[in-house]
């Protein structure tokens, strides 16, 4: 099973991801945690470069092949094999995230991103993807006080819409995949919507 959890800035994805873990261990199911962009050496020297603020003029173009690069190699030595063990994979953002990011939030084309998303995954997609949502301001108010902002985070509030707009609009095209979860709730609400959401998977 290959589950991925997806949302903008604040949205607590760290504290989340942390009590999935809990959840689907409790089904004594094998599970590797991991994220992106990074989740290798190599990749995590990708993100390394992505996230750095000197590289505040990196071409769309080129942050957007860089995401798939440290994709491919992620995949290859991380997460297919991971998958053709048997083991669940929880993954810290994947695909969706450069849709969100680089499609809607730089502008970049979103079939240019399908193209690229066939060519590194073929036909691999996440089974569930849990959507964190909450409004940009409050995020923002959460995530804001970091003192060392990366090169996203860096970025203004009509960025981070877009990026919300985003993610709901690919959660609307498939509901099936997605689940959206209020994470401007209450943490025990939260927690209890990841479960719900969970469910399924786990119970099979
Ligand atoms: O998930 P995390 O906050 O650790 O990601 C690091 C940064 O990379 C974030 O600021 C996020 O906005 C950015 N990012 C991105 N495009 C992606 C994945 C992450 O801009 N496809
Ligand atoms: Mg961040």
């Amino acid at each position: 099973r290959f589950i991925t959890v997806e949302g903008g800035e604040g949205v607590g994805k760290t504290t989340n991801i942390n009590y999935i873990e809990s959840l689907i261990k409790e089904k004594n199911k094998s599970l590797i945690t991991t994220r992106e962009p990074g989740g290798t050496p190599l990749a995590e020297a990708v993100r390394g470069l992505l996230l750095d603020p000197v590289h505040r003029g990196m071409h769309p173009d080129c942050e957007l092949l860089l995401m798939f690069a440290a994709r491919a190699e992620h995949l290859d030595k991380v997460i297919r094999p991971a998958l053709e063990r048997g083991d669940w994979v929880l993954c810290d953002r994947f695909t969706d995230a450069t849709y969100a990011y680089q499609g809607y939030g730089r502008g970049l084309s979103l079939e240019r991103i399908a193209e690229l998303e066939q060519l590194v995954q073929g036909g691999l997609r996440p089974d569930l993807t849990l959507l964190l949502d909450v409004p940009v301001e409050i995020g923002m108010e959460r995530a804001g006080n970091r003192s060392d902002p990366d090169r996203f985070e860096q970025e203004n509030l009509e960025f981070f819409e877009r990026i919300r707009q985003g993610y709901l609009s690919r959660a609307r095209v498939e509901p099936e995949r997605f689940a959206v979860i209020d994470a401007g709730q209450e943490l025990e609400a939260v927690q209890s919507g990841i479960r719900q959401a969970l469910e399924r998977l786990l119970d099979d």
